[in-house]
């Protein structure tokens, strides 16, 4: 069933950019649709103190920010829907944005759908994942883990500091990187490396989770990258932690990415795409940066544009 009337705009995603975008364009009347996933909120409410936001000397919680952008653009007159976009139709005015039974309508259209937790792939990983031992993400479930041996995978700032923040409840942390130097800022590394109770286990790759048969972690296998000698480490958690991957499926096509997947936008922007009214913005499309405030910022800038293609063209 389609919507009677078209939506001025849509906006796909709840994160730092779709709620920036949502900000904007309920501030100029635009009377926004957000269409919410399955992660409201997006990435950063999966982690714990934010530092680096702009405003905030003492740092902020994650939740905490993503909950006061929403209720600013609720605000202003946001309305949210929860569905999940299977795939979209841009062959025509209005925009088609298909939503297994339902198609929603749109004038203009703001993706804004981020990225999700890279997976190893090593045998046991999926068989143990959610609430069997493996997890992406150490302030959902750190807590589970008080007074016991735990792994982080990966090297850069997010396995920095996850390793961090489960020192709060580990007794151990292994901090298991594929090379002998940390891919992290030299703060988070520094902070890394130094803390008693994480133990850096270099030239590793995660070679097999232990535990499938018993139906929970009991260990993770190591290979040592120069020696090919085996290591089990004694962990009942494992934290995979190394980077992500954009959820731009349901898009592409009709949209371009590259060979990352990520949305290609139009030449000399970084927000407008080669389809009239329809913009991309944060983590989907950025590759590079991957900051809160920059997605805010693509976010931002988004809107804008959607809110001037609007007022040219009959919004
Ligand atoms: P990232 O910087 O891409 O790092 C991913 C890490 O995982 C790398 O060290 C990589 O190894 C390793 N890796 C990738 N695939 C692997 C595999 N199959 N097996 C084993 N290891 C693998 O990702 P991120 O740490 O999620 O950070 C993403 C962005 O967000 C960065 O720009 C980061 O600065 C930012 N961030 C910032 C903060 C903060 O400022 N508070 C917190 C989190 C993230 P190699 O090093 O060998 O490539």
């Amino acid at each position: 069933m389609s919507s009677p009337t078209p939506e001025n705009v849509v906006i796909v995603g709840t994160g730092c950019a779709g709620l920036t975008s949502a900000i904007y364009t309920a501030r100029a009347n635009l009377n926004p649709l957000v269409i919410e996933g399955t992660l409201p909120g997006g990435q950063l409410t999966t982690t714990s103190e934010v530092e680096n936001f702009p405003g905030f000397p003492e740092g902020v919680d994650g939740f905490m920010l993503m909950d006061n952008l929403r209720k600013q653009a609720t605000r202003f007159g946001a309305r949210f829907e929860q569905a999940s976009v299977t795939h979209v139709d841009f062959t025509s005015h209005p925009r088609k944005l298909i939503c297994g039974d339902r198609t929603i309508l749109a004038k203009a259209v703001i993706i804004a759908t981020g990225a999700s937790p890279r997976m190893t792939g090593i045998p046991g990983e999926k068989e143990l994942y959610g609430g069997k031992g493996v997890t992406t993400c150490a302030t959902c479930d750190g807590a589970f883990y008080r007074k016991m041996d735990v792994a982080v995978i990966g090297g850069g700032d997010s396995a920095a500091e996850e390793a961090l923040f489960l020192t709060r409840f580990a007794s151990k942390v292994y901090l298991v990187h594929r090379r002998d130097s940390l891919r992290a800022s030299k703060i988070m590394a520094d902070r890394a490396t130094s803390h008693p109770k994480i133990e850096l286990v270099w030239d590793s790759v995660p070679q097999e989770v232990l535990g499938v048969a018993e139906g929970a972690v009991s260990g993770l296998r190591v290979k040592h990258v120069h020696t090919g000698a085996d290591r089990v480490l004694p962990v009942k958690g494992i934290f995979v932690a190394i980077g992500h991957v954009p959820n731009t499926g349901p898009f592409a096509p009709p949209l371009p990415v590259d060979d990352g997947g990520y949305f290609k936008p139009a030449a000399g922007s970084q927000v407008k795409t080669d389809i009239p009214g329809v913009y991309v913005a944060g983590d989907c499309a950025d590759h590079v940066y991957r900051q809160a405030i920059t997605a805010a910022g693509m976010g931002c800038q988004a809107a804008i544009e959607a809110e001037r293609w609007l007022a040219e063209h009959g919004g």
